[in-house]
C-alpha cells in the first residue's frame, strides 16, 4: 500500500464488466481517495458509478481515464469486508462488483445524492463581478435562488453542470457534500372484518342455511378489534364478501406497526440466563477459549430441536460481548423464527439490530448505518446479512446450518453458510454451526476434524422426542388417503383434549394437474415444463415456476373433449378436506398463498401461539422454528413427492424437512406424536426420521456420495446454459463441453450436457453441465476460463451461461 496519496486506483462495477479497470486520479482528488468509496467514472461513452478496490503507484495499461469524482465521505466497506467480498467473487465465478452491490442495502445509490451549495467566497465573486463564465455565473446564481441544488438536478438542467461544479468546488465557489435522502415511507395498513355497528351475530338476519356466514359472525363478535381475512373467513372467501355485501360485516383499513422486532430502548428488564447444562458448558467453552486466543474455530453444534442450542448461543454471544467483540447470528427466514429473534431480543435487548426481509429500503439503510457506526452488537438476519458492516465482529452464529434457503440462487449464488465461514476464518474468530440435521458437508468435515463436533444429546428437561407412526398409503382406500383413518382418529383425540395440530403438505394450490380423460393431455405451462396447478380461491391455473396464470379450459386445448379431470391435491385441498371433516375446529393455512408478505405468516404464527388455531395446515412454512408447548400432533400427509425428487440431496433434505416438522410436536410437557402417510413405509429415510438416527442418514447416503464423487466428497459446479431457441441452447452447451474438455477436465469430472430435468422455464431452454472435482485447486480458473471462450465465441453469444458453484439444487 503507497503510503502517498495514490496515482491510480482499481474500480468494479455493480453490473456488465466483470473485471477491475485503471482509473487515474486527478491531483485534487488524490487526499479523497480510499478502498471502499464509491466513485463516478468514465465508462464507454457513459459516466458510471463504481467501486474503489485498490489504489496502485502505476498503471497496468499505457492509457487510462480520469476518475471524475468520489461519491463518499467514508468508505462503505472497510479491508476487512473488500477481502470478504473479493474472495466471494473468486470462488463463485461471479463479478466482485455484483458482490459488493449485494453486500451494501439496496438503493444505497438512490438513497445518498449530492448536493451543491454556494459558499460565502462564491457570493462575494458574483456580487464583485469577478471572473466567471457564463454558463458558471448562470449555474451560481440558481444556486443562489434556491440555497442549495442536488447535483443530479443541475445536470438535468445543464449538460456540463459536472464538470463545472468541480471548477468551481476548486475555486472554493461552491461545495459539494454527500447527504443522505430522507427515505420516504408510507404507513402500512391491511383490511381488518368486524361486526358492523349493532349487529348481533344471533339475531343477525341471514337464511338458515348460511350457517358458514353465522360462524364468522360468531367468530367476529368476541373480537372487537375485528381479525384479519384469513381468520375471519371460515370457508369459501364468498362467505364472508356476501355479509360485507348485506352491510353486517365492515373492513377497515387498519395502520400496523411496520417492524415487528422494533425495541424500543433498554428497559433494564432483560432476561437472566439460566444454568448450562454440562454438553452446554462445555460447547460455551470451547468457545470462550477461541475468543480469548481470538482464533479461528468452526464448530458443528449437533443436537435435536429443543436441546438447548440457542442457549449456547446467546452464552457464547454474552462472553464475546464482554471482550468488546460483535456477534453475527444468520437464521434462515425471519419471519418465520419469531421465536429466535425474540430469545436474542429478550436476552439483548436494544443492542440486537434485527434485518429482516420486511424492512423497507429507507429502514434498511438506516439499520446499515447504524451497523457500521457500531450501534449494535449484535445483528440477527438471514442470508445477506452475513456481510454486515460489524467493526468489531467476533463472533459467528449459523442456526440451522442444514437450511436451503442459505443459497441465494440468484446471481452472486453464494452460500451464506459458508461465507460465514470464510468471514470467521478471515476475522481469525469462532463460528458456530448449529443443526438436528447437520448437512452432510458440515457433518463430513466435523468427521474428518476441520470442524469440532459438539452433540446436545437430549432435550432440555429431557423432554421426550415426539412418537412417530407411519401409515401405510397402499393399504388405505383411495378416498381416505388425505386424512387417513389413523390421522383422522389422532386428531380428533387431540382436539378433544383442547391440543393443536399442524399437517403438513409440500404442495400449495387446490389440485396439481388437470389432465383430458378422452386424449390424456395434461394443461401444462406455455412457458416452463411444469404442469399448471388450480388455484381454488381464484379460481385459475398457475404455474409455480414463472407464475404465469389463466382460467381453466372448458374443453381440451387437445382432442375439444369435455371430460377434464383435476388430479393430485395441494394445501388447499386439504384445508377444504379438514374444514369438511371437523367442522367445529378453527383452521387455518399457511403456504405461499396466504402469508406471501411477511406481516401475515407472523399474524398466522402469532394465532396458533395465543390458541386461536386448533389445526394449522401448511407448506414447509409451518415446520420452522417456532415452539407452541400445545402442538402435540404432527400429520405428515404425503411424505413421498420430497423423496422423489431428481435431486441427489432429495434424501438429505426430506430427512431435514420431516425431521424439522415432526420436531413440533410435543414441545411442552405433554408428549408429542408425529403421523407420516406415504406410499413408502420401509424406505430409509422415513425409518430414519421416526428413529430419529442422523446416523442412519450418513451411513446410507455416504457411500454414494463418495463413490460419484459428489459433495461432501468432491465439489461440484453446474454450468447452465440456455436460450429462448432450443437449438442455440444445445449448441452452446455442446460448445462449454468441449471448452471444458479443453481446459482438462475428462469424462470423469464432467457429465452432460443434457437437458436440464426442468428443460424449459419462462421460455428458455436449459442444459446442463455438471462439473464435479475431488480436487479445487484450479477447477475455478479453469472453468472461468472456458467461460470467457464461451462467451466471446459466436455460439455463445446467442446463449446465456449460468455458472452455480456447490449448486443447492440440481433442477
Ligand atoms: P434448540 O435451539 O436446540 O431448539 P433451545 O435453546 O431453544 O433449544 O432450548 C429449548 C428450551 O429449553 C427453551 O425453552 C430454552 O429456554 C430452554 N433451555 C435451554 N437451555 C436450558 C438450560 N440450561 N436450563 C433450562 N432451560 C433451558
Ligand atoms: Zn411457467
Amino acid at each position: 500500500m503507497p503510503t502517498h496519496p495514490p496515482l491510480y486506483v482499481d474500480v468494479v462495477f455493480p453490473t456488465s464488466v466483470d473485471t477491475p479497470l485503471t482509473y487515474r486520479v486527478p491531483e485534487e482528488l488524490r487526499e479523497l481517495v480510499v478502498p471502499g468509496k464509491r466513485a463516478l467514472v468514465p465508462l464507454g461513452t457513459r459516466t458510471v458509478s463504481g467501486y474503489l478496490v485498490g489504489t496502485r503507484d502505476r498503471s497496468p495499461v499505457p492509457q487510462t481515464k480520469d476518475l471524475r469524482e468520489i461519491l463518499d465521505a467514508e468508505p462503505l466497506l472497510d479491508a476487512h469486508l473488500l477481502e470478504l467480498t473479493r474472495w466471494v467473487a473468486e470462488y463463485y465465478l461471479c463479478a466482485w462488483g455484483e458482490v459488493i452491490r449485494t453486500a451494501l442495502p439496496p438503493g444505497i445509490d438512490t438513497l445518498t445524492r449530492q448536493v451543491v451549495r454556494v459558499t460565502a467566497a462564491g457570493t462575494a465573486v458574483m456580487d464583485g463581478g469577478g471572473l466567471l463564465r457564463a454558463g458558471e455565473r448562470e449555474l451560481l446564481a440558481y444556486l443562489r435562488v434556491r440555497g442549495e441544488a442536488p447535483l443530479s438536478a443541475l445536470t438535468r438542467r445543464w449538460r456540463r453542470a459536472r464538470p463545472m461544479a468541480h471548477a468551481l468546488t476548486r475555486r472554493g465557489l461552491v461545495e459539494i457534500s454527500g447527504e443522505v435522502r430522507p427515505p420516504r415511507i408510507r404507513p402500512l395498513t391491511i383490511p381488518q372484518y368486524l361486526l358492523a355497528p349493532g349487529v348481533d351475530a344471533e339475531t343477525a338476519p341471514l337464511s338458515p342455511r348460511a350457517t358458514r356466514q353465522r360462524a364468522i359472525l360468531r367468530a367476529l363478535a368476541s373480537r372487537s378489534a375485528g381479525l384479519p381475512r384469513g381468520e375471519a373467513a371460515v370457508g369459501p372467501p364468498a362467505a364472508l364478501a356476501a355479509l360485507v355485501r348485506q352491510g353486517l360485516v365492515q373492513v377497515k383499513e387498519v395502520e400496523i406497526t411496520r417492524d415487528p422486532f422494533a425495541m424500543p430502548e433498554p428497559c433494564g428488564s432483560l432476561e437472566s440466563p439460566p444454568q448450562l447444562t454440562p454438553a452446554q458448558a462445555e460447547a460455551v467453552v470451547l468457545v470462550q477459549g477461541a475468543l480469548q486466543d481470538r482464533r479461528f474455530l468452526p464448530i458443528l453444534l449437533h443436537g435435536v430441536t429443543g436441546s438447548g442450542k440457542t442457549e449456547v448461543y446467546l452464552q457464547a454471544i454474552q462472553h464475546a460481548l464482554a471482550q468488546g467483540r460483535q456477534a453475527l447470528v444468520l437464521v434462515p427466514e425471519i419471519t418465520l423464527t419469531p421465536l429466535t429473534v425474540r430469545r436474542f431480543l429478550a436476552r439483548f435487548g436494544g443492542r440486537v439490530a434485527v434485518l429482516h426481509s420486511g424492512l423497507r429500503g429507507g429502514e434498511r439503510y438506516d439499520a446499515w448505518r447504524r451497523i457500521r457506526r457500531g450501534e449494535a452488537d449484535i445483528v440477527v438476519g438471514a442470508r445477506s446479512a452475513v456481510f454486515a458492516p460489524l467493526p468489531r465482529l467476533g463472533i459467528v452464529v449459523v442456526d440451522e446450518e442444514h437450511d436451503p434457503s442459505y443459497k441465494q440462487e440468484e446471481a452472486p449464488r453464494y452460500h451464506g453458510r459458508d461465507v460465514a465461514i470464510m468471514r470467521a476464518k478471515l476475522l481469525t474468530a469462532p463460528v458456530i454451526l448449529g443443526s438436528a440435521t447437520p448437512s452432510l458437508e458440515s457433518y463430513e468435515r466435523a468427521q474428518a476434524g476441520r470442524y469440532r463436533l459438539m452433540q446436545l444429546p437430549q432435550r432440555i428437561e429431557a423432554r421426550p422426542l415426539p412418537r412417530t407412526e407411519i401409515v401405510d398409503l397402499r393399504r388405505v382406500d383411495g378416498g381416505e388417503r388425505l386424512l387417513t383413518p389413523p390421522l383422522c382418529a389422532a386428531l380428533e383425540a387431540c382436539l378433544a383434549r383442547g391440543e393443536q395440530a399442524l399437517l403438513f403438505l409440500n404442495r400449495r394450490g387446490f389440485s396439481t394437474v388437470l389432465v383430458c380423460q378422452e386424449c390424456g393431455a395434461g394443461a401444462g405451462c406455455p412457458h416452463c415444463s411444469v404442469s399448471l396447478t388450480f388455484h381454488a380461491g381464484r379460481g385459475r391455473l398457475r404455474c409455480h415456476t414463472c407464475d404465469f396464470e389463466r382460467r381453466p379450459p372448458e374443453r381440451c386445448p387437445q382432442c375439444h373433449g369435455n371430460r377434464l379431470r383435476y388430479l393430485g391435491f395441494g394445501t388447499q385441498q386439504l384445508e377444504a378436506a379438514v374444514r369438511e371433516r371437523f367442522p367445529k375446529a378453527r383452521v387455518a393455512r399457511m403456504d405461499r398463498d396466504t402469508a406471501q408478505h411477511w406481516q401475515a405468516a407472523a399474524r398466522i404464527l402469532e394465532s396458533l401461539e395465543r390458541g386461536a388455531i386448533d389445526i394449522l395446515v401448511g407448506t414447509q412454512m409451518i415446520g420452522k422454528g417456532h415452539d407452541v408447548p400445545n402442538v402435540t400432533l404432527v400429520g405428515v400427509v404425503s411424505a413421498d413427492m420430497a423423496l422423489h425428487l431428481p435431486d441427489f440431496r432429495a434424501g438429505e433434505r426430506t430427512f431435514a424437512l420431516l425431521t424439522q416438522v415432526v420436531g413440533r410436536a410435543g414441545r411442552g410437557d405433554r408428549p408429542g406424536l408425529a403421523i407420516i402417510q406415504t406410499f413408502n413405509p420401509d424406505h430409509y429415510i422415513l425409518r430414519a426420521v421416526q428413529a430419529q438416527a442422523y446416523a442412519a442418514l450418513w451411513d446410507a447416503e455416504s457411500p454414494l456420495r463418495r463413490e460419484l464423487g459428489l459433495p461432501p466428497f468432491g465439489r461440484t459446479v453446474l454450468a447452465v446454459v440456455s436460450s429462448p431457441a432450443a437449438p442455440d441452447a444445445q449448441a452452446g452447451a455442446l460448445e462449454m463441453a468441449r471448452l471444458l474438455r479443453a481446459e482438462g477436465m475428462g469424462s470423469s469430472s464432467l457429465s452432460g450436457p443434457a437437458p436440464a430435468p426442468l428443460y424449459r422455464v419462462r421460455g428458455r431452454y436449459r442444459w446442463h453441465l455438471l462439473v464435479r472435482e475431488k480436487e479445487t485447486a484450479q477447477l475455478h480458473a479453469r472453468i472461468r476460463r472456458a467461460a470467457r471462450r464461451l462467451q466471446a465465441s459466436a455460439v455463445g453469444r446467442r446463449v446465456r451461461l449460468d455458472l452455480d458453484v456447490d449448486p443447492a439444487s440440481l433442477c
